[in-house]
């Protein structure tokens, strides 16, 4: 299978990491919406959230604290958390994964 994704969190591709947990990693976003931009990706591959929610609770619950703790880290507390779920609703990498966005980083 040729997922990017897969890639960047085997190291087979870099990335500019930010954070990790058991089941899933955060690195910036390569073209950043916001002034905060950061996917929350698991480890294992999904399709999409909608997969993810279906076939592992424990990972997505894993996925999104670590979101929550990019969140705190990198903004000042006001935050999005999007997952973009097909591609009509934008989807283009097909590998289950979590936007963190925010307009006031942390300084
Ligand atoms: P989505 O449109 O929800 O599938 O989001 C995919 C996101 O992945 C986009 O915001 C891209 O900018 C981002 N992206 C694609 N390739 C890379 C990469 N190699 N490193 C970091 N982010 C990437
Ligand atoms: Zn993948």
């Amino acid at each position: 299978m040729d997922c990017i994704f897969c890639k960047i969190t085997s190291g087979e591709l870099p990335a500019t990491f930010v954070a990790e947990s058991e089941h899933a990693v955060a690195f910036n976003d390569i073209n950043p919406a916001q002034p905060v931009h950061v996917l929350i990706v698991p480890r294992v591959h999904y399709t999409d959230v909608a997969e993810l929610a279906v076939a592992n609770a424990e990972v997505l619950a894993d996925l999104i604290q670590l979101g929550v703790s990019v969140a705190e880290l990198k903004s000042t507390g006001s935050f999005r958390l999007q997952f973009n779920t097909g591609a009509e609703a934008g989807q283009t990498v097909f590998h289950a994964h979590g936007h963190i966005t925010s307009r006031t980083p942390r300084v």
